[in-house]
């Protein structure tokens, strides 16, 4: 195969050991981009042993399963991301990205402690009784396919949407905050027409959810132990979202 090699090094960024590549193809991030974003959002130990983040839409794995959007290899360290029109939005696809980051955190350096593993087994056993009754104790479906599946979807939740995390499982974000990211958390952003609003109490997300049929009993229950500039602000929030 003939190797163009001014072609081939346009395409690549590193991050130390981490190679990034052909993002250019998929029109949501570049190379550059999605390494931006991640030395500013993951601590670098979790990338360390990570070989490579590269966008591969034609993996033979994407054609073996339709559905995936992206693999994290356990033997080479190395992540493929889907192509693109797989993904929901832009914003499921660095979701994706970030969840295989989990993956790689997880199996280098995580899972060295039978301790915090049994914790985390612990942690997402507890969690399933109340997801299957009443939805609330995993992130997502997905998440409580496995532990290890759960811990990749909350790792991803932690950084890209904590106040979705401790709504649904305060337990689990403590641990994330406590045990894998060494106390760093991450606030969101949410913007509600013209207004902006940064990480509101307990959940911005739940107030979403429930949308104008919120009754304040459960309304102050889902704000408990916000303190009253925070629940202002929640308050805020939830007027825009009632009167729309
Ligand atoms: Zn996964």
């Amino acid at each position: 195969m003939d190797f163009n090699k001014n072609f081939y090094e346009g395409m690549l960024e590193n991050l130390n050991e981490t190679q990034f590549s052909d993002f250019e193809q998929c029109n949501v991030i570049s190379n550059e981009g999605l390494h931006d974003y991640i030395m500013e959002v993951i601590p670098a130990s979790h990338i360390d042993e990570c070989r490579c983040i590269d966008y591969e839409p034609n993996d033979r794995i994407f054609k073996e399963y339709p559905t995936a959007l992206a693999y994290y290899n356990t033997l080479t360290n190395e992540i493929r991301v889907g192509d693109y029109s797989r993904f929901d939005s832009d914003e499921g696809f660095l979701d994706a990205i970030v969840h295989e980051v989990g993956h790689n955190e997880y199996n280098n350096d995580f899972s060295e402690n039978s301790a915090n593993v049994e914790r985390w087994n612990e942690l997402h056993n507890n969690s399933l009784e109340s997801y299957y009754t009443s939805g609330i104790g995993c992130v997502s479906d997905y998440a409580a396919t496995d532990a290890e599946e759960d811990f990749a979807e909350t790792y991803s939740a932690y950084i890209r949407d904590p106040e979705l995390l401790k709504f649904h499982n305060m337990e689990k974000y403590n641990f994330m905050r406590d045990v894998v990211f060494d106390g760093r958390e991450y606030r969101e952003t949410v913007y509600i027409g013209n207004d902006t609003f940064v990480t509101p109490p307990a959940t911005l997300q739940a107030v979403m959810n429930y949308g104008a049929n919120v009754s304040m009993e459960d309304f102050l229950e889902i704000t408990r132990g916000g303190n009253i500039d925070d629940i202002k602000n929640t308050i805020r929030c939830f007027d825009k979202v009632a009167a729309t």
